[in-house]
């Protein structure tokens, strides 16, 4: 590599070199991180020095640093919550917006970063069976992109009923009824309460054995429903991977004038596999939608999406003009998400999606729900409980009373083989295992079982 001026091509390269290292080693590498916070915690804090230091002095120590303090979550025998691994051409394509240091605010500030989240985001509509005129925002994930949905929903819902809710807020506004399934992921309510609406606001719609919202309940509780509405439904339940009877609910919503968010952090990517997108049939009736990049797609963090069927209302909930900005007069990037200067995000979205291709994303989730359904047989056949439905990549097992689940959790954990947290679903004590990274292979899971029978035995 040619020397610059600068140093930074020695740094930059450096850097690359390391994290390339890394994650070469991530099949071979314990699983969990070598040291305890306390002891990573202990190397970091020093005193900030008076006078600063050369950067690759630094980057230098901080390598070394934080080595101990790394978790594999990017290989393939992390099951842990729901993490997949950063593709390749994602990676190096987020390498480069850090290197370039492009803001994705706007146009202006950088027509390179808007055109790769325009692109991306009509391929990603394309995949989540979206429609084509929704708008996009790119996020920092989920709970970014279920805020942003359900502030959009906010303003359209009060909207139909005179209600001006940017201008004059909530104190005073008609009443807005908001429904979820009892099974619904906890962003939800952090959603509702950042958007001013408190936790009682939320009415809870009873869930079936699976995690699946329960249709009768939810008919039940509108029948005769006037006024104000917003319906959360959900594409994946974190611990079985369950997705909502998404068409006919949207249907029954609609019928009472209600507004649909779909919460699809991990599982509305089924909808890009032909064979499991029935399982969000009728995922183009939403209002809006939430999906992450950073899980299932296998994209680096910071990455999620929110899209909205109503562009207009969107915008206007998101959007923000001050004399200063420099317009087009259509909506920019940043009046579709919270932020305002952040990452060029669409880049890792752009050359994920590219390095993927089409065949490559149904691939990825196929791949990993036969992988996740083969594990949970050989979960039963060792004589473990699995207690779900495996219908995607979520699996929920037991080893006997909470307390032996809780032994072999942390036993397991501290092996190092794999790494999987503890869950618990209907009052009862599990291991959550989930297969969401496109490197596991069926290897991956006979060591997993083997190291889990060294323990249980
Ligand atoms: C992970 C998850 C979220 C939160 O997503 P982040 O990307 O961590 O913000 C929300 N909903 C569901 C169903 C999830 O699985």
């Amino acid at each position: 590599m040619p020397e610059s001026e600068s140093g930074l091509h020695e740094l930059f390269g450096k850097a690359a070199a390391r994290a390339a290292e890394y994650r070469d080693s991530l099949g071979k590498r314990r699983v969990g991180a070598a040291k305890s916070f306390a002891e990573v915690r202990a190397d970091f804090h020093r005193p900030l020095g008076q006078k600063g230091r050369p950067a690759d002095e630094v980057i230098d120590e901080l390598a070394t640093l934080a080595e101990g303090g790394l978790v594999s979550t990017a290989g393939p025998r992390y099951f842990g919550f729901v993490v997949g691994g950063a593709l390749p051409a994602a990676s190096a394509a987020d390498i480069l917006a850090v290197g370039w240091d492009q803001n994705g605010w706007n146009s202006v500030l950088s027509p390179t970063a808007a055109a790769a989240e325009d692109a991306a985001g009509e391929w990603l509509k394309d995949l989540l069976g979206i429609p084509a005129t929704a708008s996009v925002g790119f996020v920092t994930g989920a709970q970014a992109a279920n805020t942003v949905g359900l502030t959009a929903a906010r303003h359209h819902v009060l909207k139909n009923v005179g209600w001006d809710v940017e201008k004059d807020g909530l104190a005073g506004a008609p009443r807005v009824r908001i429904l979820a399934g009892d099974e619904r992921h906890a962003t939800i309510d952090r959603s509702l309460r950042l958007l001013g609406f408190g936790s009682d606001s939320l009415e809870l719609v009873r869930s079936k054995a699976n995690g699946e919202i329960d249709l009768d309940d939810l008919r039940t509780r509108l029948a005769w429903h006037e006024g104000p509405l917003i319906v959360c439904l959900q594409a994946g339940n974190v611990n079985t991977g369950a997705s909502d009877a998404l068409g006919e609910a949207c249907e029954l919503v609609h019928e009472y004038g209600g507004w649909v968010h779909v919460d699809g952090a991990f599982g509305l990517w089924a909808a890009a596999s032909p064979t499991h997108r029935h399982q969000v049939a009728g995922v183009e009736l939403a209002d809006s939608w939430g999906c992450d990049g950073h899980k299932w797609l296998n994209l680096p963090y910071d990455s999620g999406f929110v899209f909205c069927a109503h562009p207009e209302s969107h915008a206007a909930a998101l959007g923000y003009s001050a004399s200063y900005l420099v317009s087009s007069g259509a909506p920019e990037p940043g009046d579709y998400v919270m932020e305002s200067s952040r990452r060029a995000r669409g880049l890792a979205v752009w050359a994920g999606l590219q390095e993927l291709g089409r065949d490559g994303v149904a691939h990825l989730v196929d791949r990993c729900c036969t992988l996740a359904k083969s594990l949970a047989d050989q979960l039963t056949a060792a004589g473990y409980e699995v207690a779900n439905e495996v219908v995607l990549n979520q699996i929920l097992v037991s080893f006997g009373t909470d307390t032996e689940t809780d032994r072999v959790i942390a036993a397991n954990q501290s092996n190092g083989t794999s790494w999987m947290g503890g869950t618990t679903w209907h009052s009862k004590r599990y291991m959550r295992i989930s297969i969401s990274n496109h490197q596991t292979t069926p290897t991956d899971l006979t060591r997993t079982i083997e190291a889990l029978q060294t323990i249980t035995h």
